[in-house]
Protein backbone atom coordinates (compact mmCIF):
# COMPACT_ATOMS: atom_id res chain seq x y z
CA UNK A 1 0.00 0.00 0.00
CA UNK A 2 0.96 3.59 -0.92
CA UNK A 3 2.37 5.08 2.57
CA UNK A 4 0.15 8.42 2.54
CA UNK A 5 3.27 10.75 4.34
CA UNK A 6 3.09 13.54 6.49
CA UNK A 7 -0.59 15.13 5.66
CA UNK A 8 -1.33 17.04 8.62
CA UNK A 9 -5.08 17.92 9.82
CA UNK A 10 -6.29 22.01 10.57
CA UNK A 11 -9.50 20.69 13.48
CA UNK A 12 -11.09 24.08 13.02
CA UNK A 13 -13.41 24.60 15.95
CA UNK A 14 -13.68 28.58 16.76
CA UNK A 15 -11.25 29.88 14.79
CA UNK A 16 -13.04 30.05 11.18
CA UNK A 17 -10.67 31.92 9.07
CA UNK A 18 -7.85 31.68 7.19
CA UNK A 19 -6.15 35.57 7.82
CA UNK A 20 -4.58 35.88 11.23
CA UNK A 21 -5.28 32.29 12.30
CA UNK A 22 -2.02 31.20 14.29
CA UNK A 23 -3.33 27.29 14.03
CA UNK A 24 -3.35 27.12 10.27
CA UNK A 25 -0.13 29.29 9.52
CA UNK A 26 1.82 26.66 12.12
CA UNK A 27 0.30 24.04 9.74
CA UNK A 28 1.00 25.12 6.65
CA UNK A 29 4.81 26.07 7.68
CA UNK A 30 5.15 22.17 8.75
CA UNK A 31 3.29 20.05 6.04
CA UNK A 32 3.26 19.91 2.39
CA UNK A 33 -0.13 18.55 2.63
CA UNK A 34 -3.06 18.87 4.19
CA UNK A 35 -6.69 18.48 4.99
CA UNK A 36 -8.51 19.85 7.23
CA UNK A 37 -12.27 19.32 9.08
CA UNK A 38 -15.00 20.68 11.07
CA UNK A 39 -17.32 18.79 12.84
CA UNK A 40 -21.22 20.26 13.53
CA UNK A 41 -21.26 18.11 17.16
CA UNK A 42 -25.06 17.10 17.26
CA UNK A 43 -24.75 18.02 21.35
CA UNK A 44 -24.44 21.52 20.51
CA UNK A 45 -27.83 21.31 18.78
CA UNK A 46 -29.94 19.64 22.28
CA UNK A 47 -30.96 20.74 24.80
CA UNK A 48 -28.65 21.79 27.77
CA UNK A 49 -29.31 21.75 31.19
CA UNK A 50 -32.05 24.28 31.34
CA UNK A 51 -33.95 23.14 29.00
CA UNK A 52 -33.17 24.85 26.00
CA UNK A 53 -31.62 24.49 22.80
CA UNK A 54 -28.16 25.16 22.85
CA UNK A 55 -27.78 26.27 19.48
CA UNK A 56 -31.36 27.89 18.09
CA UNK A 57 -31.41 28.61 14.27
CA UNK A 58 -30.07 31.88 14.48
CA UNK A 59 -26.87 30.77 15.34
CA UNK A 60 -26.88 27.78 13.41
CA UNK A 61 -27.56 29.36 9.92
CA UNK A 62 -24.67 31.95 10.79
CA UNK A 63 -22.39 29.41 11.35
CA UNK A 64 -23.37 26.81 8.07
CA UNK A 65 -22.68 30.27 6.54
CA UNK A 66 -19.33 30.44 8.19
CA UNK A 67 -18.15 27.00 7.53
CA UNK A 68 -19.34 27.12 4.28
CA UNK A 69 -17.66 30.19 3.25
CA UNK A 70 -14.02 28.75 5.14
CA UNK A 71 -14.82 25.75 3.19
CA UNK A 72 -14.21 28.13 -0.03
CA UNK A 73 -11.56 29.57 1.03
CA UNK A 74 -9.63 26.78 1.99
CA UNK A 75 -10.37 25.10 -1.40
CA UNK A 76 -8.56 27.70 -2.57
CA UNK A 77 -5.30 26.70 -1.10
CA UNK A 78 -6.10 23.31 -2.28
CA UNK A 79 -6.96 22.45 1.24
CA UNK A 80 -10.03 19.82 2.02
CA UNK A 81 -12.38 20.65 4.61
CA UNK A 82 -14.03 17.29 5.96
CA UNK A 83 -17.67 18.58 7.55
CA UNK A 84 -18.84 15.87 9.82
CA UNK A 85 -22.44 16.00 11.73
CA UNK A 86 -20.55 14.00 14.23
CA UNK A 87 -18.82 13.79 17.31
CA UNK A 88 -15.20 14.60 16.99
CA UNK A 89 -14.39 11.88 19.19
CA UNK A 90 -15.94 9.52 16.31
CA UNK A 91 -15.07 11.43 12.76
CA UNK A 92 -11.51 12.77 13.51
CA UNK A 93 -10.15 9.26 14.45
CA UNK A 94 -11.34 8.13 11.48
CA UNK A 95 -9.89 10.71 9.44
CA UNK A 96 -6.45 10.38 11.02
CA UNK A 97 -6.31 6.83 10.16
CA UNK A 98 -8.01 7.02 6.76
CA UNK A 99 -4.79 9.40 5.78
CA UNK A 100 -2.20 7.92 7.69
CA UNK A 101 -1.89 11.54 10.10
CA UNK A 102 0.04 12.11 12.77
CA UNK A 103 -0.21 15.82 13.55
CA UNK A 104 -3.34 17.82 14.81
CA UNK A 105 -3.61 21.42 14.65
CA UNK A 106 -6.41 23.07 16.78
CA UNK A 107 -7.17 26.26 18.51
CA UNK A 108 -6.39 26.35 22.68
CA UNK A 109 -9.61 26.14 24.30
CA UNK A 110 -10.10 25.63 28.13
CA UNK A 111 -13.93 25.63 29.02
CA UNK A 112 -15.19 21.47 30.06
CA UNK A 113 -16.98 20.38 27.06
CA UNK A 114 -14.28 21.65 24.54
CA UNK A 115 -11.71 20.06 27.04
CA UNK A 116 -13.47 16.96 27.45
CA UNK A 117 -14.27 16.35 23.54
CA UNK A 118 -10.70 16.94 23.26
CA UNK A 119 -9.92 14.09 25.71
CA UNK A 120 -12.29 11.88 24.40
CA UNK A 121 -10.63 12.14 20.75
CA UNK A 122 -6.97 12.01 22.31
CA UNK A 123 -8.00 8.80 24.02
CA UNK A 124 -9.35 7.15 21.05
CA UNK A 125 -6.25 7.84 18.91
CA UNK A 126 -2.78 6.39 19.41
CA UNK A 127 -0.46 8.23 21.78
CA UNK A 128 2.08 9.27 19.36
CA UNK A 129 -0.55 11.38 17.53
CA UNK A 130 0.62 14.75 18.55
CA UNK A 131 -1.63 17.48 19.13
CA UNK A 132 -0.59 21.32 18.39
CA UNK A 133 -2.97 23.95 19.99
CA UNK A 134 -2.61 28.12 20.18
CA UNK A 135 -4.48 30.15 21.62
CA UNK A 136 -5.98 32.21 18.43
CA UNK A 137 -8.78 34.27 20.17
CA UNK A 138 -7.18 36.91 22.12
CA UNK A 139 -5.80 40.56 21.78
CA UNK A 140 -3.44 40.18 24.58
CA UNK A 141 -1.97 36.81 23.60
CA UNK A 142 -1.16 34.95 27.33
CA UNK A 143 2.47 35.18 26.36
CA UNK A 144 2.55 39.05 26.43
CA UNK A 145 0.65 40.07 29.17
CA UNK A 146 3.33 39.98 31.96
CA UNK A 147 0.94 38.13 34.66
CA UNK A 148 0.18 34.93 36.09
CA UNK A 149 -2.88 33.80 34.85
CA UNK A 150 -3.63 33.36 39.26
CA UNK A 151 -2.49 36.66 39.33
CA UNK A 152 -5.37 38.61 37.01
CA UNK A 153 -7.28 41.22 38.94
CA UNK A 154 -11.18 40.88 40.10
CA UNK A 155 -11.68 44.13 38.70
CA UNK A 156 -11.64 45.24 34.88
CA UNK A 157 -9.70 48.46 35.15
CA UNK A 158 -6.91 47.00 37.43
CA UNK A 159 -6.47 44.72 34.48
CA UNK A 160 -6.96 47.38 31.02
CA UNK A 161 -4.68 49.52 32.61
CA UNK A 162 -2.32 46.76 33.60
CA UNK A 163 -2.18 45.19 29.83
CA UNK A 164 -2.46 48.57 28.14
CA UNK A 165 0.99 49.22 29.94
CA UNK A 166 2.69 46.07 29.95
CA UNK A 167 1.66 44.15 26.60
CA UNK A 168 1.49 44.40 23.42
CA UNK A 169 -1.13 43.45 20.49
CA UNK A 170 1.03 41.06 18.43
CA UNK A 171 1.45 41.51 14.79
CA UNK A 172 -1.17 40.18 12.02
CA UNK A 173 -0.23 36.47 10.90
CA UNK A 174 -0.80 36.95 7.40
CA UNK A 175 -3.29 34.17 5.07
CA UNK A 176 -0.79 31.92 4.57
CA UNK A 177 -0.05 31.75 0.00
CA UNK A 178 -0.10 27.76 0.41
CA UNK A 179 -0.68 24.95 -2.14
CA UNK A 180 -1.53 21.59 -0.45
CA UNK A 181 0.54 19.13 -2.82
CA UNK A 182 -1.64 16.70 -2.20
CA UNK A 183 -5.64 17.22 -3.19
CA UNK A 184 -7.78 14.49 -1.57
CA UNK A 185 -11.51 13.63 -2.81
CA UNK A 186 -13.99 14.64 -0.12
CA UNK A 187 -17.25 13.91 -0.44
CA UNK A 188 -18.87 15.30 2.83
CA UNK A 189 -21.01 17.99 2.66
CA UNK A 190 -22.47 21.09 4.76
CA UNK A 191 -25.69 20.12 7.37
CA UNK A 192 -28.77 22.03 6.66
CA UNK A 193 -30.76 23.50 9.16
CA UNK A 194 -32.95 20.59 8.71
CA UNK A 195 -30.37 17.94 9.44
CA UNK A 196 -29.87 20.06 12.96
CA UNK A 197 -33.01 19.80 13.43
CA UNK A 198 -33.99 23.36 13.64
CA UNK A 199 -36.64 25.17 10.97
CA UNK A 200 -35.34 27.18 8.41
CA UNK A 201 -36.71 31.03 8.66
CA UNK A 202 -36.55 34.16 7.08
CA UNK A 203 -34.69 36.78 8.62
CA UNK A 204 -37.02 39.55 10.23
CA UNK A 205 -37.28 42.66 8.22
CA UNK A 206 -36.62 44.77 11.28
CA UNK A 207 -33.52 42.68 12.12
CA UNK A 208 -30.25 44.86 13.73
CA UNK A 209 -28.16 42.30 12.43
CA UNK A 210 -28.84 41.53 8.60
CA UNK A 211 -25.49 39.98 8.05
CA UNK A 212 -24.58 36.40 6.90
CA UNK A 213 -21.56 34.47 8.74
CA UNK A 214 -18.19 33.79 7.00
CA UNK A 215 -14.49 35.65 7.25
CA UNK A 216 -15.49 37.52 3.60
CA UNK A 217 -18.85 39.06 5.40
CA UNK A 218 -16.70 39.92 8.51
CA UNK A 219 -14.01 41.85 6.21
CA UNK A 220 -16.92 43.69 4.42
CA UNK A 221 -18.21 44.82 7.75
CA UNK A 222 -15.57 45.55 9.10
CA UNK A 223 -14.52 48.04 6.02
CA UNK A 224 -17.72 49.34 6.40
CA UNK A 225 -18.11 50.18 9.65
CA UNK A 226 -14.49 51.54 10.01
CA UNK A 227 -13.39 53.30 6.92
CA UNK A 228 -16.43 53.37 4.09
CA UNK A 229 -18.58 55.22 6.82
CA UNK A 230 -16.31 56.13 8.98
CA UNK A 231 -18.72 55.47 12.07
CA UNK A 232 -15.99 53.97 14.03
CA UNK A 233 -15.18 57.87 14.60
CA UNK A 234 -18.17 58.45 16.53
CA UNK A 235 -18.72 55.16 18.26
CA UNK A 236 -18.33 55.99 21.50
CA UNK A 237 -21.72 58.63 21.05
CA UNK A 238 -23.45 56.13 19.53
CA UNK A 239 -23.00 52.78 21.38
CA UNK A 240 -25.56 52.93 23.15
CA UNK A 241 -27.96 53.42 20.55
CA UNK A 242 -31.16 50.29 20.39
CA UNK A 243 -32.05 50.54 16.63
CA UNK A 244 -30.42 49.93 13.36
CA UNK A 245 -27.23 48.65 12.31
CA UNK A 246 -24.87 51.95 12.96
CA UNK A 247 -25.20 52.00 16.24
CA UNK A 248 -22.00 49.78 17.10
CA UNK A 249 -20.06 47.84 15.13
CA UNK A 250 -22.03 44.41 15.37
CA UNK A 251 -18.53 42.60 14.94
CA UNK A 252 -19.40 40.47 17.51
CA UNK A 253 -21.05 37.17 15.51
CA UNK A 254 -17.78 37.34 13.48
CA UNK A 255 -15.59 37.25 16.94
CA UNK A 256 -17.15 34.75 18.48
CA UNK A 257 -16.75 32.25 15.70
CA UNK A 258 -13.54 33.26 14.75
CA UNK A 259 -14.12 33.99 11.75
CA UNK A 260 -12.64 37.61 12.48
CA UNK A 261 -9.98 38.00 15.11
CA UNK A 262 -9.38 40.68 17.68
CA UNK A 263 -6.42 41.06 16.43
CA UNK A 264 -7.99 42.12 12.71
CA UNK A 265 -10.17 44.42 14.58
CA UNK A 266 -7.21 46.23 16.57
CA UNK A 267 -4.89 46.87 13.28
CA UNK A 268 -7.87 48.49 11.40
CA UNK A 269 -8.58 50.58 14.09
CA UNK A 270 -5.25 51.71 14.65
CA UNK A 271 -4.69 52.15 10.67
CA UNK A 272 -8.55 54.42 10.69
CA UNK A 273 -6.23 56.45 13.62
CA UNK A 274 -3.37 56.73 11.51
CA UNK A 275 -5.41 57.95 8.24
CA UNK A 276 -7.93 59.77 10.03
CA UNK A 277 -6.85 60.81 13.23
CA UNK A 278 -7.62 59.21 17.04
CA UNK A 279 -10.38 59.83 19.47
CA UNK A 280 -12.43 58.90 22.30
CA UNK A 281 -14.59 56.61 19.71
CA UNK A 282 -11.58 55.07 18.50
CA UNK A 283 -10.36 53.83 21.67
CA UNK A 284 -13.55 53.03 22.83
CA UNK A 285 -13.74 49.74 20.59
CA UNK A 286 -10.71 48.89 21.91
CA UNK A 287 -11.25 49.26 25.12
CA UNK A 288 -14.80 46.89 24.66
CA UNK A 289 -12.18 44.52 22.57
CA UNK A 290 -10.22 44.53 26.51
CA UNK A 291 -13.92 43.61 28.09
CA UNK A 292 -13.84 40.50 25.77
CA UNK A 293 -10.20 39.40 26.07
CA UNK A 294 -10.64 40.14 30.20
CA UNK A 295 -13.85 37.34 30.53
CA UNK A 296 -11.35 35.16 28.32
CA UNK A 297 -8.57 35.01 31.15
CA UNK A 298 -11.88 35.41 33.99
CA UNK A 299 -12.81 31.76 32.86
CA UNK A 300 -8.92 30.63 32.36
CA UNK A 301 -8.82 31.98 36.26
CA UNK A 302 -11.59 30.82 37.72
CA UNK A 303 -12.48 27.40 35.18
CA UNK A 304 -16.16 25.91 35.82
CA UNK A 305 -16.85 28.70 38.97
CA UNK A 306 -17.98 30.74 35.86
CA UNK A 307 -21.23 28.27 35.77
CA UNK A 308 -21.93 27.91 39.37
CA UNK A 309 -24.68 29.66 40.98
CA UNK A 310 -22.49 31.35 43.59
CA UNK A 311 -20.19 32.73 40.66
CA UNK A 312 -16.93 33.33 41.31
CA UNK A 313 -17.27 35.71 44.01
CA UNK A 314 -19.04 32.82 46.03
CA UNK A 315 -21.91 34.67 47.20
CA UNK A 316 -25.13 33.05 48.08
CA UNK A 317 -28.24 34.68 47.34
CA UNK A 318 -32.10 33.34 47.44
CA UNK A 319 -32.55 32.43 43.79
CA UNK A 320 -36.22 31.69 42.24
CA UNK A 321 -37.04 29.66 39.54
CA UNK A 322 -40.58 29.65 38.92
CA UNK A 323 -41.04 28.55 35.26
CA UNK A 324 -44.32 31.33 34.15
CA UNK A 325 -41.75 33.95 35.86
CA UNK A 326 -39.05 32.69 33.26
CA UNK A 327 -41.76 32.36 30.13
CA UNK A 328 -43.17 36.27 30.84
CA UNK A 329 -39.44 37.23 30.73
CA UNK A 330 -38.88 34.84 27.67
CA UNK A 331 -42.02 36.03 25.68
CA UNK A 332 -41.96 39.56 26.94
CA UNK A 333 -44.72 39.49 28.99
CA UNK A 334 -43.03 41.21 32.10
CA UNK A 335 -44.21 44.78 33.85
CA UNK A 336 -41.37 46.59 31.97
CA UNK A 337 -42.07 47.10 28.39
CA UNK A 338 -38.38 48.34 27.61
CA UNK A 339 -37.41 44.89 28.87
CA UNK A 340 -40.47 43.37 27.01
CA UNK A 341 -39.36 45.35 23.69
CA UNK A 342 -35.33 43.85 24.43
CA UNK A 343 -36.77 40.46 24.86
CA UNK A 344 -38.63 40.24 21.67
CA UNK A 345 -36.52 41.52 19.44
CA UNK A 346 -34.04 38.26 20.58
CA UNK A 347 -36.91 35.86 20.10
CA UNK A 348 -37.37 37.18 16.84
CA UNK A 349 -33.71 38.06 15.56
CA UNK A 350 -30.74 36.25 17.80
CA UNK A 351 -29.60 39.98 18.55
CA UNK A 352 -29.85 42.50 20.96
CA UNK A 353 -28.21 45.46 21.76
CA UNK A 354 -25.63 45.63 24.82
CA UNK A 355 -27.85 48.04 26.46
CA UNK A 356 -30.62 46.18 26.08
CA UNK A 357 -28.30 43.18 27.89
CA UNK A 358 -27.42 44.92 30.61
CA UNK A 359 -30.91 45.60 31.36
CA UNK A 360 -32.89 42.26 30.18
CA UNK A 361 -30.42 40.43 32.50
CA UNK A 362 -30.10 42.67 35.33
CA UNK A 363 -34.21 42.45 35.44
CA UNK A 364 -34.07 38.66 35.52
CA UNK A 365 -31.83 38.24 38.29
CA UNK A 366 -31.96 41.53 40.43
CA UNK A 367 -35.52 42.08 40.05
CA UNK A 368 -37.13 39.33 39.26
CA UNK A 369 -35.04 37.05 41.17
CA UNK A 370 -34.29 34.05 39.02
CA UNK A 371 -31.35 31.75 38.91
CA UNK A 372 -29.03 33.87 36.86
CA UNK A 373 -27.69 30.83 35.31
CA UNK A 374 -31.28 30.42 33.58
CA UNK A 375 -31.34 33.29 31.63
CA UNK A 376 -27.44 32.70 30.45
CA UNK A 377 -28.76 29.49 29.40
CA UNK A 378 -31.24 31.56 27.63
CA UNK A 379 -28.92 33.63 25.77
CA UNK A 380 -26.73 31.18 24.72
CA UNK A 381 -29.40 29.12 22.86
CA UNK A 382 -30.77 32.43 21.57
CA UNK A 383 -27.86 35.17 20.69
CA UNK A 384 -26.11 34.97 16.79
CA UNK A 385 -22.86 35.95 18.85
CA UNK A 386 -22.84 33.76 21.67
CA UNK A 387 -19.59 33.05 23.30
CA UNK A 388 -18.98 31.49 26.39
CA UNK A 389 -16.76 33.58 28.37
CA UNK A 390 -18.56 36.84 27.26
CA UNK A 391 -21.75 35.95 27.88
CA UNK A 392 -21.40 33.60 31.20
CA UNK A 393 -18.85 36.51 32.41
CA UNK A 394 -21.48 39.66 31.89
CA UNK A 395 -24.29 37.59 33.08
CA UNK A 396 -22.45 36.70 36.84
CA UNK A 397 -21.12 40.95 36.29
CA UNK A 398 -24.99 41.76 36.44
CA UNK A 399 -26.40 39.13 38.48
CA UNK A 400 -23.60 40.35 41.35
CA UNK A 401 -21.61 37.27 41.73
CA UNK A 402 -18.85 38.23 39.09
CA UNK A 403 -16.78 41.41 38.38
CA UNK A 404 -18.97 44.31 39.34
CA UNK A 405 -16.89 45.70 42.83
CA UNK A 406 -20.61 47.98 43.60
CA UNK A 407 -23.32 45.10 42.76
CA UNK A 408 -25.16 47.64 40.83
CA UNK A 409 -28.84 46.98 39.97
CA UNK A 410 -30.04 48.68 37.01
CA UNK A 411 -33.37 50.79 37.33
CA UNK A 412 -34.86 49.68 33.94
CA UNK A 413 -37.63 52.86 34.13
CA UNK A 414 -35.13 55.11 34.25
CA UNK A 415 -32.78 53.27 31.29
CA UNK A 416 -35.58 52.95 28.95
CA UNK A 417 -36.61 57.08 29.74
CA UNK A 418 -32.82 57.72 28.80
CA UNK A 419 -31.82 55.43 25.95
CA UNK A 420 -35.33 55.23 24.51
CA UNK A 421 -36.96 58.69 25.45
CA UNK A 422 -39.41 58.65 22.76
CA UNK A 423 -40.56 55.18 22.78
CA UNK A 424 -39.38 54.46 19.00
CA UNK A 425 -37.62 51.32 20.11
CA UNK A 426 -40.38 49.62 22.43
CA UNK A 427 -42.83 50.71 20.08
CA UNK A 428 -40.58 49.00 16.89
CA UNK A 429 -40.90 45.31 18.55
CA UNK A 430 -44.21 45.94 21.10
CA UNK A 431 -46.64 47.71 17.99
CA UNK A 432 -44.74 46.86 14.72
CA UNK A 433 -47.59 47.93 12.78
CA UNK A 434 -46.49 51.38 13.43
CA UNK A 435 -43.61 51.13 11.56
C1 LIG B 1 -25.86 39.72 29.85
C2 LIG B 1 -24.91 39.91 28.71
C3 LIG B 1 -24.56 38.84 27.89
C4 LIG B 1 -23.66 39.01 26.84
N1 LIG B 1 -23.35 37.93 26.03
C5 LIG B 1 -22.44 38.08 25.05
C6 LIG B 1 -22.08 36.99 24.22
O1 LIG B 1 -22.55 35.86 24.40
N2 LIG B 1 -21.18 37.21 23.21
C7 LIG B 1 -20.61 38.45 23.01
O2 LIG B 1 -19.81 38.59 22.09
N3 LIG B 1 -20.93 39.48 23.80
C8 LIG B 1 -21.82 39.35 24.80
N4 LIG B 1 -22.14 40.43 25.58
C9 LIG B 1 -21.37 41.69 25.42
C10 LIG B 1 -21.95 42.75 24.47
O3 LIG B 1 -23.30 42.97 24.74
C11 LIG B 1 -21.77 42.36 23.01
O4 LIG B 1 -20.44 41.98 22.76
C12 LIG B 1 -22.11 43.54 22.08
O5 LIG B 1 -23.41 43.99 22.31
C13 LIG B 1 -21.94 43.09 20.64
O6 LIG B 1 -22.27 44.13 19.76
P1 LIG B 1 -21.17 44.83 18.87
O7 LIG B 1 -20.33 43.81 18.19
O8 LIG B 1 -21.86 45.82 18.02
O9 LIG B 1 -20.31 45.53 19.99
P2 LIG B 1 -19.42 46.86 20.00
O10 LIG B 1 -20.05 47.78 20.96
O11 LIG B 1 -19.17 47.35 18.63
O12 LIG B 1 -18.04 46.36 20.66
C14 LIG B 1 -16.98 45.81 19.88
C15 LIG B 1 -16.64 44.43 20.39
O13 LIG B 1 -16.19 44.48 21.75
C16 LIG B 1 -16.61 43.33 22.45
N5 LIG B 1 -17.48 43.73 23.56
C17 LIG B 1 -18.27 44.80 23.64
N6 LIG B 1 -18.89 44.85 24.85
C18 LIG B 1 -18.49 43.76 25.52
C19 LIG B 1 -18.76 43.25 26.81
N7 LIG B 1 -19.59 43.86 27.67
N8 LIG B 1 -18.20 42.08 27.17
C20 LIG B 1 -17.36 41.42 26.34
N9 LIG B 1 -17.04 41.88 25.12
C21 LIG B 1 -17.59 43.03 24.71
C22 LIG B 1 -17.39 42.47 21.46
O14 LIG B 1 -16.52 41.52 20.93
C23 LIG B 1 -17.81 43.48 20.41
O15 LIG B 1 -18.02 42.90 19.14
C24 LIG B 1 -23.08 40.29 26.63
C25 LIG B 1 -23.44 41.36 27.44
C26 LIG B 1 -24.35 41.18 28.47
C27 LIG B 1 -24.70 42.36 29.34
Amino acid sequence: MQKKQNIGLVWFRNDLRVTDNDVLHKATSNHESLIACYCFDPRHFQNGTFGFKKTEKFRAKFLIDSVSDLKTSLKGMGIELFIFLDKPENSIPKLLEEWDISKVYLQKEWTPEEGHVLNQVKSRVSSTIRFFESYTQFLYHPETIEMKISEIPMVFTDFRKHVEKHARVRPLTAKPQYRSSKVVPNATRIPTLADLGLQDFERHPLSAFPFTGGERSAFQRLNYYIFETKKLGVYKKTRNGLIGTNYSSKLSPWLANGSLSARTVYWNVKRFEEEHGKNQSTYWLIFELIWRDYFKYISLKYGNSIFHLRGIRNREYEWERDVREINKWINGKTGSSFVNANMLELQQTGWMSNRGRQNVASYFSKDMRLDWRIGASYFESLLIDYDVHSNYGNWMYVSGVGNDPRDRKFDVEWQARRYDPSGKFQNLWLQPTLF
